[in-house]
C-alpha cells in the first residue's frame, strides 16, 4: 500500500474506533499513526486495541506507528458536594488543602507543591479558562481569591497556574503505571504532556532509553521560552494546541505553532500539529472550512503530521475525519506553486556532518534527475530522517533494520517505511534497494533511484555513501 502524500496522520483511538474492522479502514483511510490516550481509558482497553493494531499490520504487510500519550501532571480540583457550584464575577473562593466536598465559598486544591506558587496577583484558569481567579491572600495551605470570570465548576475540573512554573514532576504516580504498561506492551513512541522545562524530557529519557521515541507535547507557556533545548532532547513535538491555548491568548497560538514547525525542521525532529483540526467533525459529517484551511496550513508551512482526537476517538464519523485528513493533504502538497518554493524557502542549512552532505546530495539528485525513489538505509532510523529534513522531491523509501525502528518512522515526513532484512555488503544493498523500489511500487524496472547507504553495514551513523542507480 502506497501513500500518495508526504505528511503523516495521527488518529486517536477510543470507544468509536475500537473494533478490527474500523482501524483496518482507518489504515485504508489514510491513519499512519494510532494514539493510545492515557488519559481515558482502562489499561485493558488500550491492549485491546493495541493487539488490533498489530494484527492489522500483520494481515497489510506495512509497520503501523503506535503512540502511547501520558496524562502528565494536569492540576485538578477536589469534589463539590452537590457536584457543581454556581460562582459570580466578584465573589471570593478560596482553594486550600483541607479535602472534603467544596462548597460555594471553598474547594480543595489537593497539589501542596503549588500553594507556593499562589502569590497575590497571581491568576489561575479553571475548566479550561471558562473561570477565573485571582489570587488575594496565600499561607502556603490555602489560598483566598477573587473571582474574576464567574461561571459553574463541577468536580476535578482542570487548573492552571498562569505564567507559573511549578514545581512538579513531569511523571504523576499513574504516567508511571501507565508507562510501565505502554512500554510492556510495545508501542513506539511516548508523548509526555505538559513538559515545562528540558529537565523533564531527560527525567523521562532515564526510563524509556531506546525502547520508544520520546514525543514532547509543548502545551506550557513556559515550555517556549526552552523551545530549542526541549527539541534537541526530544525525538518529535507535538503542538498541543488544545492546552497551549488556555493559558495563552488564543492569537497567540498560530505564531508560536509556526515556531515549533520551524525549530522542530531545523533539527530534522518530526513535528506534529493536534487538536480540533477538524472538531465539527465529532458531529456532522462535513468539517467547517475553516478547519480544512487549519489542516492544509500546517501542511504548508511543513508539519510532518497531523493528529485527530477526539474527531476519531469519540465522534460519530471517525472514518470521515480519516478521509477528509487525507484529502486535504494530498490537495495541499499538490499546490506546487505554492507548495514547493514554500517549503525550499523553509529549507535548513545541511550540518557539517558525512550524513548531511550525503543527504544534501540526494535532495539535488532529487532536482537534476527524474528520481523515481530516494532509498535510504537506517539502523538508528536517523539516516532517514535526516533526508526527510532535506524534503528531497521525490518519496523516501526507508529500510530499517528492525521492525520497532520502522514503525518508529512512520511519523516522518515523506518516509513510506519498511523493515529490511540484514545485508553483508553495499553491493546487495543496492540490489536489495532496487528491488524493493519496485515491490513497493515507487520505481518500474528501467527508472533511476537514488541510494544512501554506508559500511560497516547495520551499524548507525555509518552512512557515507550516495548511489544512483537504474532500477
Ligand atoms: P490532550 O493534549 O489532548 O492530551 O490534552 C493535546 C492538547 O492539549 O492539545
Ligand atoms: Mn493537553
Amino acid at each position: 500500500m502506497r501513500r500518495q502524500r508526504n505528511a503523516k496522520i495521527v488518529a486517536t483511538l477510543g470507544p468509536a474506533s475500537g473494533t478490527p474492522e474500523i482501524i483496518r479502514r482507518l489504515v485504508e483511510a489514510g491513519a499512519d499513526v494510532f494514539r493510545l490516550n492515557f488519559s481515558h481509558g482502562t489499561h485493558e482497553d488500550h491492549r485491546k486495541r493495541y493487539d488490533i493494531i498489530r494484527s492489522v499490520e500483520e494481515e497489510t504487510g506495512r509497520p503501523i506507528g503506535v503512540l502511547a500519550d501520558l496524562q502528565g501532571p494536569k492540576l485538578r480540583l477536589g469534589t463539590f458536594a452537590e457536584g457543581r457550584v454556581q460562582l459570580a464575577t466578584g465573589d471570593t473562593f478560596a482553594l486550600d488543602l483541607k479535602g472534603g466536598p467544596g462548597t460555594r465559598q471553598r474547594v480543595s486544591l489537593p497539589h501542596p507543591e503549588i500553594f507556593q506558587a499562589l502569590a497575590p496577583g497571581v491568576q489561575l484558569l479553571l475548566d479550561d479558562g471558562k473561570v477565573r481567579l485571582e489570587v488575594e491572600t496565600s499561607d502556603g495551605e490555602r489560598a483566598q481569591t477573587r473571582v474574576v470570570v464567574g461561571g459553574p465548576l463541577s468536580d476535578r475540573k482542570g487548573v492552571s497556574v498562569v505564567g507559573a512554573v511549578l514545581p512538579l514532576s513531569p511523571l504523576t504516580p499513574k504516567d508511571r503505571v501507565d508507562l510501565d504498561y505502554a512500554l510492556e506492551l510495545g508501542v513506539d513512541w511516548i508523548a509526555l504532556s505538559f513538559v515545562q522545562k528540558p529537565e523533564d524530557v531527560e527525567e523521562l529519557r532515564s526510563i524509556v532509553r531506546d525502547r520508544a521515541g520520546i514525543m514532547s507535547k509543548l502545551e506550557k507557556p513556559a515550555a517556549i521560552e526552552h523551545l530549542n533545548a526541549i527539541v534537541a532532547l526530544s525525538d518529535a513535538v507535538m503542538v498541543a494546541r488544545g492546552d497551549l491555548g488556555v493559558e495563552m491568548a488564543p492569537e497567540q497560538v498560530p505564531p508560536i505553532q509556526r515556531r515549533i514547525v520551524r525549530a522542530c525542521r531545523q533539527a530534522g525532529k518530526p513535528s506534529i500539529v493536534a487538536t480540533q483540526m477538524l472538531e465539527s467533525m465529532i458531529g456532522v459529517p462535513t468539517p467547517t472550512r475553516a478547519e480544512v484551511s487549519d489542516v492544509a496550513s500546517a501542511i504548508y508551512h511543513g508539519a510532518d503530521a497531523v493528529m485527530l482526537s477526539a474527531e476519531s476517538a469519540s465522534g460519530q464519523f471517525p472514518l470521515e475525519a480519516v478521509t477528509m485528513m487525507n484529502r486535504i493533504i494530498t490537495v495541499a502538497e499538490n499546490d506546487h506553486d505554492y507548495y514547493r518554493p514554500m517549503s525550499d524557502a523553509a529549507r535548513p542549512a545541511p550540518g557539517a556532518t558525512i550524513a548531511d552532505v550525503i543527504c544534501a546530495g540526494i535532495r539535488e539528485a532529487t532536482r537534476l534527475l527524474p528520481i523515481a525513489a530516494v532509498v535510504t538505509y537506517t539502523t538508528s532510523g536517523s539516516s532517514s530522517l535526516r533526508a526527510s529534513r532535506e524534503r528531497p522531491a521525490a518519496s523516501i523509501l526507508s529500510m530499517a533494520t528492525s521492525r520497532k525502528i520502522a514503525r518508529r518512522l512512520t511519523l516522518g515526513w515523506g518516509l513510506h517505511s519498511v523493515e529490511a532484512a540484514a545485508v553483508a555488503s553495499v553491493d546487495e544493498m543496492s540490489i536489495r534497494a532496487c528491488e524493493a523500489a519496485i515491490r513497493e511500487g515507487y520505481a518500474k524496472t528501467g527508472d533511476t533511484i537514488v541510494v544512501a547507504t554506508g559500511t560497516p553495514v547495520g551499524v548507525s551513523g555509518t552512512t557515507n555513501t550516495l548511489k544512483i542507480l537504474t532500477a
